[in-house]
């Protein structure tokens, strides 16, 4: 364990963003953020609250309907979506290290983190100019259609606390590219650089009110914003639970909803993969962010003739996972983002203990002076029929099942109600793509794990979400299509008898 845990932290202060000033909430409220590695305060932050809420979505919907944003050239927001990318970039050091003070994150990977948020900045800046609609000049000679792309209106984005600034960039650029004005609001464990974010946007010209920034709790400004008449579209990323209470609340003013949710992911590893690539990325899949991660592969799939030295090599890899202070630049696997999640974690590995389940490695808290550190854990001997195997455990835990033919390890797969991602390893192109077609899952990996590119959509199938983020499309789903129909020439008469 990395263990010189950095003791000279300063809180940082923060202020929310509404209409375009930089303030309080308006019960006066704050509160603070304990980092969950150091156990001290990593910043204090306005509370929002209802009335805050309120005033945001206001603030949004005068500037989408009287504000310049949503008239604006496609040029014109695509300068100023660079400008932020710019400005970003320069404070990308100060927002990387918010995101580990507050999310117990490795400073390695939340810098990787910084660079694909940047990098999705500026393809959306890109895209910006490309958002167009449709002509149809075949519906006769007398009639010409078009089809025009507008903006949704006032959009509200509600992120998690796993990848703070890399989900609300998944989000944020898109519906401002399409001409919406929004409500952000981060999960108040990690809202530092969203907070930021918001005054970065000021500063590189967006009007006032096309971005707010609230944080405050998920069942008054969360809820808020999901049954607010006001919002038009909203954008959540979390658990399949609050999910569906979105959905609910929403129906009030039917409002577009577009859900990213959990998974219970798996890779399927078959003997004539390459297995040393497999084991590493098997490692890498379940403990990166020590597997606080919507694609996590808490699953592991192996086939039973190589699944004894299999396990024995991720073992061996595992316990060379450097976990400890996100500071630390060795770091690899940080904090638990809370003492809930950590309970959580580890009522599911006691579960599958209690049940019969082999613990191969880890199972438990690590006994450390301060901080949330869990043990990279593998879990052997997994039932099908155990929570482990098809719930989303949202931490370090590795479930281990075997299969023997690859329609079994495709019906294993496939037997959770989540469908986000999952993975093959085999030197079989036959298999490979067999899989990709027969796994109910919004991204496939064939030989690799967790790669993606602004240019490829992300999303998930059944209970893992409702909609795509990222690619080409990501910018229409914040627009409404209308069709706009010409006539040309002169009107036959409805009311002239004519005969059949
Ligand atoms: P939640 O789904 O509760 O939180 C995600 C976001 O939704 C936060 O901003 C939260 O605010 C907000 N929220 C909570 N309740 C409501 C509501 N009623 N209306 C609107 N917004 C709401 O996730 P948790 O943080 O509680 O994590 C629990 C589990 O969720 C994890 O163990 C994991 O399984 C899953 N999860 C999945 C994520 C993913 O990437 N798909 C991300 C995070 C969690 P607040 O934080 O203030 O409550």
């Amino acid at each position: 364990m990395a263990s010189d845990m950095h003791l000279s932290i300063e809180a940082k202060h923060y202020r929310q963003v509404v209409d375009g000033r930089l303030g309080e909430a308006e019960s006066g409220e704050r509160f603070v953020r304990r980092s969950p590695a150091h156990d001290v305060p990593a910043g204090d932050y306005p509370l929002a609250d209802i009335a805050d809420t309120d005033l945001a979505v206001a603030s949004a919907r005068r500037a989408f309907a009287d504000g310049p944003w949503a008239r604006m050239s496609g040029a014109e927001r695509s300068r100023i979506l660079f400008r932020a990318a710019d400005l970003i970039e320069k404070h990308s050091e100060e927002l990387a290290r918010a995101d580990v003070l507050e999310g117990g994150k490795p400073i390695s990977q939340a810098r990787a983190e910084m660079a694909g948020a940047i990098d999705l900045w500026r393809y959306v800046a890109g895209q910006a100019r490309a958002l167009h609609g449709d002509s149809n000049t075949n519906l006769g000679p007398h009639m010409i259609g078009i089809t025009t792309r507008e903006p949704v209106g006032v959009a509200a984005l509600i992120t998690p606390w796993n990848f703070p600034f890399v989900i609300v960039s998944q989000k944020l650029p898109f519906a401002l590219a399409a001409g919406c004005t929004t409500v952000v609001k981060p999960s108040e464990l990690t809202p530092g650089s969203t907070l930021r974010l918001g005054e970065l946007l000021l500063e590189a010209g967006l009007p006032n009110g096309v971005c707010n920034v609230l944080v405050g709790y998920g069942n008054t400004v969360g809820q808020r914003l999901a049954e607010h008449p006001d919002v038009d579209m909203i954008s959540f990323t979390g658990s399949t639970a609050v999910g569906k209470g979105i959905v609910r609340a929403s129906a009030g003013n039917l409002k577009r909803v577009s859900l990213e949710l959990g998974g219970k992911n798996p890779q399927i590893v078959c003997a004539d993969a390459e297995l040393e690539g497999a084991a590493d990325a098997v490692v890498f899949g379940v403990f990166f962010n020590a597997g606080q991660c919507c694609n996590s592969s808490s699953r592991l799939l192996i086939e039973s003739s190589v699944a004894d030295a299999f396990v024995r090599r991720i073992e061996e890899v595992s316990r060379r996972v450097v976990v400890g202070d996100p500071l630390d630049e060795r770091t690899k696997v940080g904090a638990i983002v809370s003492d809930a999640q950590m309970k959580r974690i580890t009522g599911f590995v006691r579960d599958a203990d209690a049940a019969g389940a082999r613990i191969v490695l880890g199972g438990d808290r690590m006994k450390t002076d301060r901080g949330l550190f869990m043990s990279p854990t593998i879990v052997a001997a997994v039932d099908r029929s155990m929570p482990i195997a098809h719930e989303e455990v949202f931490g370090p835990v590795l479930s281990v099942l075997t299969f023997d033919t690859l329609d079994e390890a495709i019906e294993i797969a496939n037997e959770t109600h989540y469908g986000l991602s999952a993975g093959i390893w085999t030197d079989s192109h036959q298999a490979a793509l067999r899989a990709g077609r027969a796994l109910s899952a919004g991204t496939v990996w064939v030989n690799c794990w967790m790669d993606g590119f602004p240019e490829m959509p992300f999303g998930g199938m059944r209970q893992s979400g409702i909609g795509r983020e990222l690619g080409r499309e990501a910018i229409a789903e914040f627009t409404e299509t209308k069709s706009i129909l010409f006539h040309q020439g002169r009107r036959q008469n409805w009311w002239v008898p004519r005969r059949a």
